[in-house]
């Protein structure tokens, strides 16, 4: 271990940090030690000149803004050089490096396995315990890293670039992740009250089956919490919800019969041609549209069945990705398509299906006349005029420019969005009572991309934006 000498005091410069799963350190980029502390050189030898923050002297942690590009930005690069890529997921590493990070912030944050090598972390930044509560959350994990030959940059190397950090997780989701901790910190830091409880989420399992998400809402009581905000990539604008998942794997079992004899048969793949054409005509019957999220959506991408071409195909089993907006409901969805898979059976007795459910998120959906989305829009207004100038998109459409106009020429009211993919709002939302805002520095078309990358100037003015937010939602502490 290495111990700070004791003066030690922070002067002008560039400064970069590191943290590293049960430390966290403090490395000085490009110049010498004297220049980081302005007293004696530290004697350290590794691949870059360190000191733990965690024992430097209370008074010097105060002197660190972490709102700064000096701390914010390197303070990214070691989220991202944390390989959290889901499978398997390994988030405990980083709930360590932020569990770390808070008690250098003075400040206690709460870190709960689930499984091997994963768990959430959170901390509750307390306000007046009158006020209302509000939760930053953001997943802690990534999709898979990038292969060598796909991208150029290392998936965990953090490279900046050209005004950019490239990594895995930089727009989905650790640029969210690490500016709405870093408002939260930076609020405490300054000494700024709030009226009620900022609650910081950092999930596990978002990418694959919202497991921390899960475990969090099975342990707390939602019904307290009183808006959600979600730091996935939205390229800075405000989306008020998503579209619900459902995907179902429907297997038929017919009977197997020589190919030269398909009458003493009952052909499993054939049953199947019925039972795609049944959920198609029930799809469109059940179709809804909204203005926002766009149209619900039903699609059949796998197919398997049979055995060789000379033999009558006794099962066969499809997975099915239903899409669903507001109000459709996904219990009364696989009720209605049990219900006709029964009806079909009765015309072809010897059929038998099973349905297995492969994930079930529901829709997300927050009216823009909830006081979070007001709020989200008058800051994102105030920061840049682009909600002011936006025009309404559908789910999933990024496609035009931010700042366009209508195809009369003015510019629009300001305007709410959904996005494409789903989040871990779909699970602590409790059951759409509570106002979600999906708002998040990244851009949504780079996730799960190689050469993924964020831009650093978007990265911490959403610093500004989760504070502000925070600060205008709960209010402050009355003297
Ligand atoms: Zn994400």
């Amino acid at each position: 271990m290495i111990s700070a000498p004791s003066g030690v005091r922070l002067h002008g410069g560039r400064f970069a940090f590191t943290v590293k799963p049960g430390f966290l350190l403090m490395k000085q980029a490009g110049c010498t030690e004297r220049d980081i502390l302005g007293c004696k050189p530290l004697q350290i030898s590794v691949d870059f000149n360190i000191t733990i923050v965690s024992m430097l002297p209370k008074r010097m942690w105060k002197m660190i803004d972490v709102r700064s590009r000096e701390f914010a930005v390197p303070f990214l690069q070691s989220l991202i050089q944390v390989d959290t890529c889901n499978p398997p997921g390994n988030e405990h590493r980083l709930s360590l490096l932020l569990y770390d990070f808070l008690q250098t912030a003075g400040h206690d944050s709460t870190v709960r396995g689930i499984g091997e090598g994963r768990s959430n972390l959170e901390a509750v930044f307390a306000g007046t315990g009158k006020g209302r509560k509000l939760m930053f959350c953001g997943h802690l994990d990534t999709v898979s890293p990038w292969t060598a030959e796909a991208g150029i940059y290392p998936p965990h190397g953090a490279v900046i670039e050209g005004g950019r950090m490239y990594g895995r997780g930089t727009s989905d989701m650790k640029a969210g992740l690490a500016a709405m901790l870093l408002a939260a910190v930076s609020l405490q830091q300054e000494g700024i009250r709030l009226g009620g409880d900022l609650i910081f989420l950092a999930t596990a399992g978002e990418e694959v089956d919202s497991c921390g998400a899960r475990q969090y809402a099975q342990e707390h009581n939602l019904e307290e919490l009183d808006g959600l905000v979600i730091a996935e990539p939205t390229g800075s604008r405000i989306a008020i919800g998503h579209k619900g998942a459902l995907w179902l794997r429907i297997t038929l079992f017919g009977r197997s019969a020589h190919g030269s004899m398909p009458q003493l048969g009952l052909n499993a793949v054939e049953g199947m041609m019925e039972v795609i054409a049944l959920l198609h005509r029930h799809a469109l019957e059940w179709q809804a549209h909204d203005p926002v999220l766009g149209t619900s959506s039903l699609s059949v991408n796998t197919i398997s069945g049979g055995v060789q071409t000379n033999v009558i195909a006794d099962r066969c089993t499809i997975d099915v990705d239903i899409r669903t907006v507001p109000p459709q409901r996904h219990a009364e969805l696989r009720a209605e398509i049990t219900a006709r898979l029964d009806g079909m059976k009765q015309l072809n007795a010897g059929f038998r299906y099973e349905v297995q459910e492969l994930l079930d998120r529901s829709g997300v959906y927050t009216q823009p006349d909830e006081e979070l989305i007001r709020t989200a829009l008058e800051l994102a207004a105030r920061a840049g005029g682009l909600a002011e100038q936006e025009v309404t998109r559908t789910a999933g459409d990024y496609s035009g420019a931010a700042g366009e106009k209508g195809a009369d020429g003015e510019s629009s009211a300001p305007a709410v969005q959904g996005v494409s993919y789903y989040t871990d709002a779909s699970v602590l939302h409790n059951h759409g009572k509570l106002p979600v805002l999906i708002y998040g520095p990244g851009d949504p078309k780079l996730a799960h991309q190689p050469d993924e990358w964020i831009d650093i100037e978007a990265y911490l003015d959403s610093i500004s934006f989760y504070r502000e937010l925070a600060v205008r939602f709960l209010g402050l502490a009355p003297d």
